[in-house]
């Protein structure tokens, strides 16, 4: 048991030495720079659902008519509008 504990408390100073070693070469080699974010810039698509078949499309492609959003012609004509 006696010896158990001697070979625990080697151990232990071993992997200590590894430690300290390891975080004299991190520090021997710093880590490069963050780099700036660039070109990350987010755009943000508003979809709109048409008012016949509730296809969700872009507002952008969508039709707009008196009475709502519509996905093409025929159906804003189908809408009334
Ligand atoms: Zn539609």
């Amino acid at each position: 048991m006696k010896y158990l504990l001697i070979l625990g408390i080697v151990m232990g100073v071993l992997w200590l030495l590894k430690n300290k070693r390891r975080l004299d070469r991190d520090e021997q080699t710093p880590p490069p720079a963050a780099k700036p974010r660039t070109g990350t810039q987010l755009t943000t698509t508003e979809i709109v659902a048409c008012d016949v078949c509730h296809v969700h499309l872009p507002r952008s492609e969508a039709l707009t008519g008196p009475k709502g959003t519509y996905c093409s012609a025929a159906h804003r004509q189908q809408a009334g509008g």
